[in-house]
């Protein structure tokens, strides 16, 4: 594992892993499939599969979909005309597309950070 440069950006680091990205070079993925990184990055061979973002991830996932979801359940609980089956498909199947969307970001998110602070994420 090469050292992040010195100047890298933060903002740089953390951009790139949202875009799934390496956060080294910001040219190859940083995931193989769904929630899988890399092993080593194709583009500029930054070792990236030994970064363990552990349980990061599922709780930055929880803190931004809640945040989401919160207001609108406490918005449109005072006049929802919907019967109680609708609501009771409606807002679980939204709140899991939505973590299955923000999921993969906020991993590639701490990859990044974690990258970038030269730790390894993992108790070795
Ligand atoms: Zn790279």
């Amino acid at each position: 594992m090469t050292p992040p440069p010195a100047k890298q950006d933060l903002l740089l680091t953390i951009l790139r892993g949202l875009v799934g990205r390496c956060p080294a070079c910001g040219h190859g993925k940083l995931f193989s499939r769904y929630l899988k990184p890399v092993q080593t990055c194709a583009h500029c061979g930054e070792a990236l599969g030994h970064i363990r973002a552990d349980d990061g991830p599922a709780w930055l996932t929880i803190i931004i979909v809640g945040h989401i979801l919160a207001p609108i359940l406490l918005f449109t609980a005072t006049d929802n005309t919907w019967p109680d089956w609708v609501s009771m498909i409606v807002w679980p199947l939204l709140a899991l597309v939505l973590a299955l969307i923000v999921l993969p970001r906020a991993k590639g998110v701490f990859i990044g950070v974690i990258w970038r602070s030269g730790c390894i994420g993992g108790e070795h």
